[in-house]
């Protein structure tokens, strides 16, 4: 696909992987549509697109009838998305047994619904206009492996993979196409500004931090994201964590089997 002035739609797009994927769209010309929850750094983020902003605008992707308005308004501007990143995400670490309800509903309300919201919201209209499109979906490393003490994310990333994998069936007939990305350890603000639960995983919070400082940029993921429009992978792994870890699932998964159990005898809440 040439991206030049093609319209692409990122969630969360104020910080992180995000922030990047839009930057790096503006960088091919094409004109960017973005939402975030904090207005501070959409208003730096809409400076930086300069004339490649289509529509900058405050939303919480988890708010149905928020999330029903935003698509109205790109619809006014444009007849249908061309491609559409729902990237909007965030991290509850902690146990299963530690995990609250609350917890429960605030991440699968952004990571799995906010998701759903984005592709119900602009699908049917790219479907539509019959002229193809593309969806990308950020999953996770973590959509992969199911390591312990991450039980709420694990699962909203797994169900995006999923998602992504089912949809990605339907919608090639329309010439659309579907990625999950499954990024490793990216040096964000996921992390800091996630939420920890138990005693244990509280106390780790600021170790967990320092290491992410040290992952990957996350101008690499929105690289991957930009290829992946263009070459139509159903999973992108994305950095060496996640590269192996995708390896081991298709050629020797119960080595992750082992893995998981290292993990939780190593980091274990007991
Ligand atoms: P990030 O730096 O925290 O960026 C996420 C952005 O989403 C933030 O600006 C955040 O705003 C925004 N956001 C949070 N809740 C929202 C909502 N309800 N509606 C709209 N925007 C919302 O984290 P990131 O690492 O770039 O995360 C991007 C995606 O990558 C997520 O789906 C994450 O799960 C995935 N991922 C990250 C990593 C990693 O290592 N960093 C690895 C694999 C996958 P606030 O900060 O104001 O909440």
């Amino acid at each position: 696909m040439n991206l030049k002035d093609r319209v692409v739609v990122v969630t969360g797009a104020g910080s992180g992987i995000g922030r990047a994927t839009a930057l790096a769209f503006a960088a091919e010309g094409s004109r960017v549509v973005a939402c975030d929850v904090d207005q501070a750094r959409l208003d730096t983020l809409a400076a930086e697109l300069g004339d490649r902003k289509l529509l900058v605008k405050k939303l919480d992707v988890s708010d149905r009838l928020a999330f029903r308005l935003f698509a109205d308004e790109v619809h006014a501007i444009a007849p249908a998305a061309d491609v559409v990143v729902n990237n909007a995400g965030v991290a509850v670490g902690g146990t299963f047994l530690d995990t609250s309800l609350e917890d429960w509903d605030w991440l699968l309300g952004v990571n799995l619904r906010g998701v759903v919201h984005g592709c119900h919201f602009f699908i049917p209209k790219m479907v539509a206009r019959g002229a193809g499109g593309h969806v990308v979906n950020i999953s996770s490393i973590l959509g992969i492996f199911p390591a312990p003490n991450v039980t709420a994310y694990v699962a909203s990333k797994f169900a995006v993979r999923g998602l992504s994998l089912s949809l990605r069936q339907e919608l090639a007939p329309h010439k659309i196409g579907v990625t999950a990305i499954c990024p490793g350890m990216i040096a964000t603000q996921i992390v800091a500004d996630g939420r920890m639960t138990g005693t244990q995983m509280t106390a780790r919070k600021t170790k967990v931090v320092d290491a992410f400082k040290r992952g990957l940029p996350p101008a690499k993921v929105a690289q991957a994201i930009v290829e992946a429009v263009r070459t139509n992978p159903a999973v992108r792994p994305v950095g060496y964590d996640a590269h192996v870890i995708a390896a081991l699932q298709r050629v020797a998964p119960r080595t992750l089997n082992a893995l998981a159990a290292q993990v939780q005898r190593r980091f274990g809440a007991g």
